[in-house]
C-alpha cells in the first residue's frame, strides 16, 4: 500500500545524538515525502513547548503527537485535534503520592511543563548533552502549589528517580505500575512516564489516522523506546531503529538502520520513495580510465552494487584538475607530492572539496573508494616514498568525507557494506 502519513519518534530515532538536531539526510527525505503529498507527524514523549527547536529544522511538518500520544497538535491551524487528559482523581493522587518521596517529577499540561517549586534539588543531572538540559531546565515552570493544576488536565506526568536502587524506588514503581489510572512506560531505569489509562502514542496516531481517512497499512512509524512499541504494531510500514532495545525490533516489522546513520531517511527513501540509496564509487572502479597511468580500476563486486544503490561516480584528482595519464602521488609528512617532487596539495584539496560537495548535494551517506590511493584510500595508503610501502591514513577526499559523516569503504569491503545497509 502507498504510503500516506509518517510518524517519527524523536529522541534515539529522529534526533541525533545531541537530542537536538535532525540531519540535513532526515530532513531531505521527509521533505521529499512531503512534496510527494504524504503527511508527516512526529510523535514523542515530550511536550510542545520543548520541540520548538525540531518543529523550527522541519518547516513542512503538519502535526505533532505529544505527551505520548496525550494530544495532538495541527501544526498548520496551530489547534489541538485529540486529546485524552489524565482525569483530575487521578492527577491528584499521583501527585500527592509523588511529592512524599524524594524525587524529581514535572507534568504537562497546555503543551507546557511545569513542577512544584522547591524539587529541582532532586534533579542531579542525566547522561545527556548540557546544552539540551540547560533547555530543558528552562523551558518547565516552578509552581508554588501543583495540586490546582490536577484539576485542568495533565496530558502526562514524568518522574525521574536518579537514586533508582534505593528501595523508595521500588515502592515507587509497584505503586505506579499497579495504579488503576494510568499507563506508565520506563524508557531508562529511574524514569516512568504516565498518561491516562490507555492512552498512548499509537491511539493517537489511530485517532489522527481516523480523522484524516488514512488506514494503518498506509502508515509509516518510526522509533527507538517501549512507548513506541504500540505504534511500530499499529502502522503497515512500523521500522525500529538499529539503536532501540532488543524488545522494541522484536516488535517491529521491520529494523532500520540507527539514528546516527540516518535510519529515518533510508528507510522512507526505499520504502516511500521507492529510491535505491544514493553511493559515491570512485570512478576507476566502475572501468573509467581516470587513474594515474590512463587505466582504470574495474571491478566486478563494485560494478554490482548498481542493483542495489543509486551510484554517483567520482574521481576527486580529475576534480582537481589533473589529467589521465599523469604522474603518480604520494601523500608525505601532510601534503601530496608527485613522483618529481612537485606540490600537488592544492589539487587534491579541490577535487576532494568538489567531491564532498556532489555527496552532500546528492544526499549520499556511503561511499564505496579505491584503497590505498593519496585521494580516495581510507585507512591506509601509499607511505611517500613511492616504494609501495604502506602506512596508516586517509586519502584526501576519504578523509573529507569521513569528518562529514559519510562512511566509506574500500572495494574489498563490499560484503561488508551490503550486510550493514540491510534494511
Ligand atoms: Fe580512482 Fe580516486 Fe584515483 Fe580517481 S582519484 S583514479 S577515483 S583512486
Amino acid at each position: 500500500m502507498a504510503v500516506k502519513l509518517i510518524a517519527c519518534d524523536l529522541d534515539g530515532t529522529l534526533l541525533g545524538a545531541d537530542h537536538i538536531t535532525v540531519s540535513p539526510g532526515n530532513v531531505r527525505a521527509l521533505s521529499q515525502a512531503h512534496e510527494r503529498g504524504i503527511k508527516l507527524a512526529v510523535a514523542t514523549g515530550r511536550t510542545l513547548s520543548v520541540i520548538y527547536g525540531v518543529i523550527e529544522q522541519l518547516p513542512f511538518l503538519d502535526y505533532v503527537i505529544y505527551s505520548n500520544g496525550a494530544a495532538v497538535c495541527d501544526l498548520h491551524s496551530a489547534k489541538t485535534v485529540y486529546a485524552q487528559y489524565m482525569p483530575a482523581e487521578t492527577a491528584r493522587d499521583i501527585f500527592s503520592f509523588l511529592l512524599s518521596y524524594p524525587v524529581y517529577f514535572e507534568f504537562y499540561q497546555n503543551g507546557s511543563q511545569h513542577t512544584q517549586k522547591g524539587r529541582e534539588k532532586y534533579f542531579k543531572g542525566m547522561d545527556l548533552p548540557a546544552e539540551f538540559l540547560e533547555a530543558y531546565a528552562a523551558s518547565t515552570a516552578s509552581e508554588d502549589d501543583i495540586m490546582p493544576f490536577a484539576q485542568k488536565g495533565v496530558e502526562k506526568i514524568n518522574l525521574f528517580c536518579f537514586d533508582y536502587n534505593e528501595p523508595y524506588y521500588k515502592e515507587i514503581r509497584d505503586y505506579l505500575f499497579s495504579h488503576p489510572g494510568v499507563d506508565c512506560t520506563s524508557p531508562v531505569a529511574g524514569d516512568i512516564e504516565m498518561t491516562a489509562k490507555g492512552v498512548d502514542k499509537s491511539g493517537a496516531l489511530g485517532g489522527l489516522c481516523a480523522s484524516l481517512g488514512i488506514e494503518s497499512g498506509e502508515v509509516m512509524a518510526f522509533g527507538d523506546a517501549d512507548n513506541d512499541i504500540g505504534m511500530l504494531q499499529y502502522a503497515g510500514y512500523g521500522a525500529a531503529m538499529e539503536n532501540a532495545a532488543g524488545i522494541v525490533k522484536r516488535s517491529a516489522r521491520y529494523v532500520t538502520l540507527s539514528n546516527e546513520r540516518d535510519g529515518v531517511a533510508a528507510f522512507v527513501e526505499k520504502y516511500a520513495l521507492g529510491k535505491k540509496p544514493r553511493l559515491i564509487v570512485s570512478a576507476c572502479l566502475l572501468g573509467e580510465n581516470c587513474k594515474y597511468n590512463g587505466s582504470n580500476n574495474k571491478n566486478p563486486a563494485v560494478l554490482a552494487l548498481q542493483k542495489d544503490f543509486d551510484i554517483v561516480a567520482v574521481c576527486p584528482e580529475t576534480f582537481g584538475g589533473l589529467k589521465s595519464p599523469r604522474e603518480p602521488s604520494e601523500i608525505r609528512g601532510g601534503r601530496v607530492y608527485s613522483k618529481s617532487g612537485a606540490d600537488v596539495t592544492a589539487q587534491f584539496v579541490s577535487g576532494a572539496e568538489k567531491t564532498l560537495y556532489i555527496a552532500e548535494e546528492c544526499g549520499a551517506r556511503l561511499a564505496v573508494l579505491k584503497e590505498r590511493s593519496p585521494s580516495c584510500g581510507c585507512g591506509e595508503i601509499y607511505d611517500g616514498s613511492f616504494t609501495g610501502a604502506l602506512t596508516e591514513g586517509n586519502g584526501v577526499a576519504a578523509e573529507m568525507l569521513l569528518k562529514c559523516g559519510i562512511r566509506i569503504f574500500g572495494e574489498s569491503s563490499v560484503a561488508e557494506l551490503l550486510d550493514e545497509t540491510e534494511i
